[in-house]
């Protein structure tokens, strides 16, 4: 018999052709198989009847009993509609039909009791039902339990007849049928130690609930198997790279390390960096290749962090590159680098897009004869032409902004891959990063330096402006700096840049006493170098700029951070641009201007952001708000597989839960190849092979 991920929806009785496409395109399930875990995303309770009185319009789905008691045939042609009023001895509702008349004209009779189903609205100052569905009350025990399922359709797919009730009559017509058998895709062994329920029957149940306790234990034994199978994946992949990728050992902390350590180090160390660096030394020593993640909030000192690492690596004689995704930043990192290596005999170098010809052939000539130790730079470190003598450690800073096949080139620029470490400000929640990054080691630095003061935040309406004219001037008279930053994004490009440079002209008339300079994408790299100089001289006490800014830019002085347009952007990007003040003793603002009319999630995004500057907690409410799909860095992601049921920003719980179970499988059988194991192996191919599979089609 063939199985049923082979058989295609298009043979099922009432598909065909045109609809299996449409199934295809609108809910990308193709194969029987794929059918089965299409799940209702609602179930209705049609347990309860309501009294007609009760009716309200912001209530959901309903159910009341009564009778027709008129029937009226309203406007011509393809206006033509069906009104009727409908009756249960306790009040009046109308219900209206628009298409299926004459249909609806046969079953319709004022003898006989019905019972409908739909969600209330008011029109004309009356509760009324427009296409209800509609059931003779003499039958309604055909119904079969009492939850009624609802699938997600698109506008396509009702035009062509498949509604939310005729999918749930093909999938139960195929789960129900005796040819049917699903197979059991977990080991009976986790099966009766994780009390989960058979998968056919939680499959039946999920199509047909009969009541919300069985529907529950189903919801879970099938979220627990997919979230299980993401786990068990990503974990056996990490097993076979740490079998087969060797890396450097870097056994010794030498002179370079230490002499940095005891003499010019800036400042003491967090708790937190201290525990870093040694996750970091320990993965070196370890014989295998280093693939961490740091996860630090913003100003909790990456960078220093990344800086002991690689002093680590040129302890033991090998290279060091640290790669930022924008110029401004690799200049930054250089120069901060460079003045706390200053003293020690160590040549550091930046490499960039706008390095000019004759020094960039210096540099590549000398980092190929390994005179350099460490390169500092952009995307221009991984052009082809850039070779090193042999470099141990690659550090990437504000990992989501470079993809994977970027790292992966770094990667190849030795025999023996070096070591990897990748530093993002995005903190992701730890179910999200141990199901992305799976294959990476998560480290995290938890504490910000001493001293800081949590920045202040306030939403400001757009009327407001010469208030926060008043308190920026204020501001500005202490000693501090302003950064204004407006939204720019491709598709309202135009539109965004003028708004930027009338920001800008606005901000020089209304503050004729200060220096007001503007830094954006499409300057020419000297003249952004200049204004952004200017600032970080202090020589401008206001920047207006767009976006370029949010990441890693560093001026302690600089204390006010207004953000226009704030409703344009998403939290996490709300929290970098925030981050960028709050980095020197005093204390500091961000202003989130907006306008009046927001959406309900806009607003919950400016109380998240006002209540709170811890970065996870704000990564959290974003996963929440937004999905994990949308979250940066995710569409890169190693998620093997689509989830159709669980959700990881509400089954959190259940990501570990499955995570410890994957890892407790693979203790005793790593790369899952004993014959106990046979079903799990089988199920995780299919899942990949699926998976491929489709990349190919789309
Ligand atoms: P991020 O993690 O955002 O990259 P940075 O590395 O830029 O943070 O550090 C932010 C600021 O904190 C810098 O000015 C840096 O010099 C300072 N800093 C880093 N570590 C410490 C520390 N242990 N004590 C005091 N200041 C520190
Ligand atoms: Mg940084």
């Amino acid at each position: 018999m063939i199985s049923l991920s082979e058989r295609n929806v298009k043979y099922l009785p009432g598909v065909g052709d045109y609809r299996a496409d449409l199934m295809a395109k609108d809910m990308d399930v193709r194969s029987c198989e794929e059918l089965l875990c299409y799940f209702p995303y609602k179930y209705v309770d049609r347990s309860h009847i309501y009294n007609i009185r009760d009716l309200r319009s912001d209530m959901p789905y309903v159910q009341v009993r009564g009778r027709f008691t008129s029937l009226k045939t309203a406007g011509t042609g393809r206006n033509q509609r069906l009104t009727a009023e409908f009756t249960d001895g306790t009040g009046i509702i109308d219900v209206v039909w628009f298409k299926g008349l004459q249909y609806i004209r046969d079953i319709i009779s004022p003898s006989e009791e019905f019972i409908l189903f739909g969600k209330p609205t008011v029109f004309n100052g009356r509760i009324n039902l427009a296409h209800p569905e509609m059931e003779k009350a003499s039958k309604a025990n055909t119904v079969v339990g009492t939850l009624q399922p609802f699938y997600n359709t698109s506008e396509k797919m009702k035009n062509a007849g498949l509604t939310s009730k005729y999918l749930h009559k093909i999938i139960t017509t195929l789960l129900f049928n005796e040819n049917t058998i699903i197979e059991e895709t977990l080991p009976q062994s986790l099966l009766q130690k994780y009390h989960l329920m058979p998968r056919g029957m939680a499959m039946q149940i999920l199509h047909q609930p009969t009541d919300t306790s069985k529907l529950e234990q189903a919801r879970f034994r099938m979220k627990f198997e997919e979230l299980f199978y993401v786990q068990l994946n990503i974990l056996r992949s990490r097993n076979i790279s740490r079998s087969q990728v060797p890396g450097f050992v870097f056994s010794r902390v030498g002179d370079i390390f230490n002499t940095f350590y005891k003499k010019y180090i800036p400042f003491e160390p967090t708790n937190a960096q201290k525990r870093v660096v040694k996750e970091i030394r320990a993965d070196m020593c370890s014989g295998r290749q280093m693939n961490r993640l740091l996860q630090g909030d913003v100003g909790s000192g990456k960078t220093l962090v990344a800086l002991m690492a690689m002093l680590l690596a040129v302890d033991n004689g090998f290279q060091a590159c640290i790669m930022a995704p924008t110029e401004i930043l690799a200049t930054q990192h250089y120069e901060s680098i460079k003045s706390m290596l200053s003293d020690m005999p160590l040549r550091v170098e930046l490499l960039t897009g706008s390095t000019k010809k004759k020094q960039r052939t210096s540099i590549l000539a000398n980092l190929a004869e390994g005179a350099i130790n460490i390169i500092v730079g952009t995307h221009a470190l991984i052009e082809e032409n850039v070779a090193f003598k042999n470099i141990g450690l690659a550090v990437i800073d504000e990992q989501h902004r470079f993809g994977v096949a970027q790292r992966a080139k770094l990667w190849n620029k030795n025999t023996t891959p070096p070591h990897v470490l990748v530093m993002t400000a995005t903190p992701i929640p730890r179910t999200l990063a141990m199901t992305i990054y799976g294959d990476l080691d998560v480290s995290v630095i938890d504490e910000l330096p001493p001293g800081r003061k949590p920045v202040q935040t306030e939403h400001y309406f757009h009327n407001s402006r010469n208030s926060l004219n008043r308190f920026l001037r204020g501001e500005i008279q202490k000693g501090r700096q302003v950064y204004v930053v407006y939204p720019l994004i491709e598709e309202s490009e135009r539109m965004d840049y003028k708004n930027l440079v009338e920001g800008f002209e606005y901000m020089k008339s209304a503050f004729p006493e200060y220096n007001v300079c503007m830094v954006h994408g499409k300057m020419k790299s000297a003249e952004k170098e200049e204004a952004m100089q200017s600032f970080v001289k202090g020589e401008a006490q206001i920047m207006v700029a767009t976006t370029v800014i949010e990441v890693g830019v560093n001026v302690p002085n600089a204390s006010v951070m207004v953000i226009e347009s704030a409703e344009r952007f998403g939290l996490s990007q709300l929290h970098q641009l925030r981050g960028r003040v709050g980095r020197g003793a005093e204390q500091s603002y961000c202003i989130l201007m907006t306008g009046h009319k927001l959406g309900d999630d806009t607003t919950k995004r400016m109380e998240v952001m006002v209540r709170t500057t811890d970065g996870f907690e704000i990564s959290e409410a974003d996963l929440r708000l937004r999905g994990p799909g949308s979250m940066e860095g995710t569409q890169q992601s190693g998620m093997p597989f689509a989830l159709k049921i669980a959700n990881l920003a509400k089954d959190a719980k259940l990501v570990q839960y499955t995570r410890d179970v994957a890892e407790e499988v693979l203790r005793s059988d790593s790369l899952l190849q004993s014959p106990e194991n046979a079903v799990m192996m089988q199920q995780l191919i299919r899942l990949t092979r699926q998976q491929a599979n489709w990349s190919l089609i789309s």
